[in-house]
């Protein structure tokens, strides 16, 4: 990746206050309730959590639902800390809680393609996911990405609607659906509706395409073919 902005933000980097991955917890997790909670179409951020430093330090600390006391740490966004367009992913994966930074594994390098073919540097983009740690499932010594459950994604609401509010994004893409249920508060169908532009409650437009990790599933020449596809669903976002 090139150099970042001098204004951008990236966890654990270029700052005087380090980021300090989680440690173990002692405490086991707290029982989720039954009902996801309300969403938050509308959040103030005030003092130190009106920064994304000061969210992503509290972020780093968060065990509110299970799948925090099995990652190695929460991975927080990255990007330009004002960019106009914030990409929304599902969950870090194996090489993201390791690396602690959002899509530097395989689905990252499509994404990485597909950002160099519209011409978007990606340090003027806000980069994410709805769910801030990896989950998986132990295949030998093997982690195998597990899709989080809705209560999960629900927990963790708050923080992506936090990073909404303190970057304000005139415009949001959201990759695959677990994004676009965080991002709109209700199912959508991603194949049916990839490509449009959607509204949250908050007005903002968001564009629903596919996590580039369904691309990764498919095999040549198919696979060339869908990212083809995808990269005209991408090109109707604004580019930075
Ligand atoms: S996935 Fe989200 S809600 Fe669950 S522990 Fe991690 S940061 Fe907290």
């Amino acid at each position: 990746m090139p150099d970042a902005a001098p204004d951008a933000f990236v966890p654990g980097r270029r700052s005087e206050r380090p980021f300090v991955p989680p440690q173990a917890a002692p405490l086991p997790p707290k029982p989720l309730p039954e009902d996801p909670p309300p969403r938050l179409p509308q959040v103030v951020l005030r003092g130190r959590a009106a920064t994304l430093r000061g969210l992503a330090e509290d972020a780093a600390a968060c065990r509110e639902c299970p799948i925090g006391f099995h990652a190695i740490q929460t991975v927080w966004g990255e990007g330009h800390a004002q960019a106009p367009l914030m990409l929304v992913g599902e969950q870090p994966g194996d090489q993201e809680d390791l690396a602690g930074r959002p899509f530097v594994g395989p689905a990252g390098r499509l994404l990485d393609r597909a950002l160099a073919a519209l011409g978007w540097p990606r340090e003027k983009l806000y980069v994410t996911n709805a769910v801030k740690h990896f989950k998986y499932e132990l295949r030998g010594k093997r982690r195998l990405h597990k899709t989080p459950g809705q209560r999960e994604a629900a927990a963790c609401l708050h923080w992506l609607e936090s990073e909404i509010a303190a970057v304000r994004p005139q415009a949001i893409v959201a990759l695959g659906a677990t994004a676009a249920r965080s991002l709109l508060g209700r199912a959508v169908p991603v194949m049916k509706e990839r490509g449009q532009w959607l509204q949250r409650d908050d007005g903002t437009p968001v564009l629903i395409t596919l996590h580039p990790s369904a691309l990764l599933r498919l095999r040549s020449p198919d696979r060339e073919q869908a990212f083809e596809q995808w990269l005209e669903d991408l090109r109707q976002a604004p580019g930075p």
